[in-house]
């Protein structure tokens, strides 16, 4: 099994298209609005689309209007790991997978979502790969 912690930058770039390098591997932001999965309601389950580890699931996606896909919880507590990050200037969370420390997006809590957790894992659509299966609840 490939340990995906131990792929280098130069065969990631080869793994990954340039922007999907950008944001995994480099820990960028794809602008708002433009995802391909922001505004998906397909049934399914999202992969992280650096090394295909299952993260979330449609039903726990909602819409939370702020132009990139939301989810209010991933798919089990120990597929991502979330980390500080105090960059630009903003304390926030980061999201990565856990499997290959891949940068994902970010988690907000208490922003009083209506959802169960009132969290908000704001990830990137260009970290994702969306597999349309049936999800059980
Ligand atoms: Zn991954």
């Amino acid at each position: 099994m490939t340990d995906f912690k131990l792929i280098a930058d130069t065969e990631w770039k080869k793994r990954l298209s340039p922007e999907e390098y950008r944001v995994l591997r480099e820990a960028g932001t794809e602008a708002p609005f433009v995802g391909e999965y922001t505004d998906t309601k397909a049934e399914g389950v999202y992969s992280c689309r650096a090394c295909g580890q299952e993260l979330f699931r449609s039903t726990e996606k909602f819409d939370s209007h702020c132009g990139w896909p939301s989810f209010f919880s991933p798919l089990a507590g120990d597929k991502v790991i979330e980390r500080s990050d105090n960059s630009h200037g903003m304390v926030r969370t980061e999201v990565i997978c856990a499997n290959c420390e891949s940068h994902l997006g970010h988690v907000f809590t208490g922003e009083g979502y209506d959802t169960p957790t009132d969290q908000r894992y704001c990830i990137n659509s260009i970290s994702l790969t969306l597999e349309e299966k049936p999800v059980e609840d």
